[in-house]
């Protein structure tokens, strides 16, 4: 048996490391949380008369017993020149009864409460001292800790690795005078022991000059490293698509509506890019009903012209057999193979389609995930499409770009409705070009969106009746039931059923995500050709689903959605020519966070503006899945809070990068990211 003490020491180790504390530099920059002043000791009377505060006193033990009121637990009279407290523990080992003996001097901090039997601490921080023991000088810092891990073991770890530590500043002096930041050292050391004299706002609020400079140079870690991840990128090979053949001007030529300025400008931009001999990472934004579809196939058309496959991937199999009908109807008349590969196909059709993308012979795939799966070769894959590429993990867009050939990597092209923010966009996505369609197609007229109590019910479903009758056809969305698939499937059958009812003269139909894919196409088809009149459905039309004549979008419990769902799903409508209507039923009462929902809904149909206020509503955090906020790294930092900090991070990077200073980005990316570096590439 090794003695215990060579046992305790890697432990405390094991524990720091799952803290993520493995080196020095870790432990100096785990910055406390908040601080506990125990620089002075408030006379007892004092202390009693505050009442209701945590202080700190000292005073001698005139009395210490075990009583029973009914539980066992240690009662501890203190005295000083001002008064007497009892200090009251509920759990106590025997050890603490000797230790607190009667004469022992003891200082005690805790909250102070007039109890039954007087004035009390109940469990205060105590510590036996002599008298006219020394007091802290500085605030006593609190430091985020792990299971086991207590506030002395940190406090003591984080102050040897303070004298380990090499405190050369990473930033050159002519930098920090610029920018006006505080010197590392003197940063650092004054957050984990705070003068007194220090503001105690500035340093919970973290405004403090300090905490600015660990925030900026958090974030210029941050930059530094999706910029070098950026230009890593431009190192690696991609095939050149530099031919805008036959295939494009055919394409062009026979499509039945001309491009509007705007996809004009962003497919500009993506051929360009796909000229590039190193991959292009590109975010394609553009609002629901944009037209970002055809600007995808016309990249695709690129790459096939130059000799290339292009794939591309969507979140849900109605979205990818939207894409597949759309774009095949396009393209194949035009002599394109186009294949089609989903987890759902029969095994001898899924080896088909594998055989063609492997071949070849299939010069665009389109699917759902299962275009990323092991068994799935490309023969030489040009162009890599994803459409709705917030609803991917990052890992499986890495999959598909790593499916290239002859050591390529292909380009990248990403969609997205869903706006960025300004900060992420900054940020976590510092590494993509954006391209932005800020233009609907002609033609389109604005929705109009009405807030309807429930128990309106009835004129609702006279108003489906009247759209119908005029030729229109309308969806209706069932609530979100987040507690329970099996209900929110039994909901929707409902409702079926009484529309179904209610509407006898009607074809209604149902989809929802428990269909068979087979099924959920039958449906689909007889709605978007007209038979099924209304269209009963569960979110899973929320992306994507394209049926110009719809023109009426109901949708149940408006309340229990997000914003931008809630956006998506009236994207549905107005995407003919006819006036489309968005009623939003709801349950009253409203809370206040859905109440703002709606209200936007009703103002703006503008996506960008949605995504801003969804942003205020709810904070970066939640945008887009914490995992991808580029707020998950950031652990001083707050996106929103410090948007002028991440500016001024941004511009610093670039001019480091510029100026070629390698020494020193080197030196803070080690310092700020350690081993770490690898995780924010992807
Ligand atoms: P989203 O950007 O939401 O993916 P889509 O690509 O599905 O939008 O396009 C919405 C609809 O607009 C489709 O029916 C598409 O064919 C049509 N469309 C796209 N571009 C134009 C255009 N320039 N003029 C007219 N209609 C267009
Ligand atoms: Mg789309």
């Amino acid at each position: 048996m090794p003695p215990t003490k060579a046992k305790s020491a890697p432990k405390t180790q094991d524990k720091l490391a799952k803290l993520g504390l493995r080196t020095d530099m870790d432990l100096v920059l785990h910055l406390p949380m908040r601080y506990e002043d125990e620089t002075e000791i408030v006379p007892v009377r004092e202390a009693c008369l505050r009442g209701g505060y945590t202080s700190q006193v000292e005073g001698v033990v005139i009395k210490t017993e075990i009583a029973y009121r009914p539980r066992r637990q240690l009662l501890v009279t203190i005295s000083d020149d001002t008064g007497e407290l009892q200090l009251r523990f509920m759990n106590f080992y025997g050890s603490q009864v000797k230790q607190m003996a009667e004469g022992t001097r003891v200082r005690a901090r805790g909250e102070l409460k007039h109890g039954f039997f007087g004035a009390e601490m109940v469990h205060p921080t105590y510590k036996i001292v002599n008298e006219g023991a020394p007091l802290p000088t500085a605030l006593t810092p609190v430091y985020p800790a792990g299971e086991g891990l207590s506030q002395t073991i940190l406090r003591r770890a984080i102050s040897d690795a303070m004298k380990r530590v090499d405190w050369t500043d990473t930033l050159p002096l002519p930098m920090r005078a610029r920018l006006g930041l505080t010197d590392f050292e003197p940063a650092i050391k004054l957050l984990h022991y705070p003068p007194q004299n220090v503001d105690p706002y500035e340093l919970t609020e973290r405004t403090h000059p300090a905490w600015v400079r660990m925030k900026f140079d958090e974030l210029l870690a941050q930059q530094l490293s999706l910029k070098r991840a950026q230009k890593d990128r431009r190192t690696k090979g991609a095939p050149v698509l530099g031919a805008i053949g036959s295939l494009s001007e055919r394409f062009l030529a026979a499509l039945p509506f001309t491009l509007t300025d705007a996809q004009d400008r962003v497919l500009r931009e993506i051929r360009a890019d796909l000229r590039n001999p190193f991959p292009m990472q590109r975010l394609l934004q553009g609002d629901v009903g944009s037209g970002k579809t055809v600007v995808a196939a016309l990249a695709a058309a690129q790459a096939i012209d130059s000799g290339y496959q292009a794939a591309l991937m969507a979140p849900t199999e109605i979205l990818a057999d939207q894409h597949f009908r759309k774009i095949a109807a396009w393209m194949e008349p035009l002599g394109v193979r186009v294949a089609w590969l989903t987890g759902s196909l029969k095994k001898r059709e899924k080896t088909m389609a594998t055989e063609m993308v492997e071949s070849g012979e299939a010069q665009l795939v389109i699917g759902t995930h299962a275009l990323i799966q092991d068994t799935v070769n490309f023969a030489n894959l040009g162009l890599v499409i994803v459409d709705e590429q917030h609803r991917f993990g990052v890992g499986q867009r890495l999959t598909l770009r790593n499916k290239g050939s002859a050591g390529l990597v292909p380009h990248q092209l990403m969609m997205s409705a869903t706006p960025i923010p300004r900060t992420l966009a900054m940020t976590y996505y510092a590494d993509l070009e954006v391209s932005v369609i800020d233009e609907l197609p002609p033609g389109r007229s604005p929705i109009v969106t009405r807030v309807v109590d429930q128990n309106r019910r009835e004129e609702v479903i006279e108003r489906v009746h009247a759209a119908v009758l005029e030729g229109r056809q309308a969806y209706w969305v069932c609530p979100l039931i987040e507690e329970s698939e099996a209900l929110q499937l039994q909901t929707a059958t409902d409702t079926h059923l009484t529309l179904q009812e209610a509407l006898p003269d009607l074809n209604v139909g149902l989809v929802h995500g428990r269909l068979k894919p087979q099924e959920k196409q039958e449906v689909m088809d007889a709605f978007a050709s007209g038979l099924v009149h209304v269209l009963v459905a569960t979110t899973v039309i929320e992306v994507g689903v394209d049926v110009p004549n719809a023109s009426l979008m109901v949708i149940e419990h408006a309340e229990r959605f997000g914003l931008s769902q809630l956006h998506q799903l009236r994207g549905r409508v107005g995407r003919g020519s006819a006036a489309s209507v968005c009623l939003l039923m709801y349950q009253g009462p409203l809370g206040p966070v859905a109440k703002q929902r709606l209200a936007t809904m009703r103002e703006t149909q503008d996506g960008f503006e949605i995504a801003r206020r969804d942003l205020e509503i709810r904070g970066p955090g939640e945008f887009l899945g914490a995992r991808q906020s580029g707020q998950a790294m950031l652990r001083f930092a707050d996106l929103e809070t410090d948007q002028w900090l991440v500016e001024k991070a941004r511009d610093t990077a670039a001019a480091l990068l510029q100026a070629g200073d390698e020494r020193t980005v080197d030196a803070h990316l080690a310092r700020w990211l350690g081993g770490r570096e690898e995780f924010l590439k992807v």
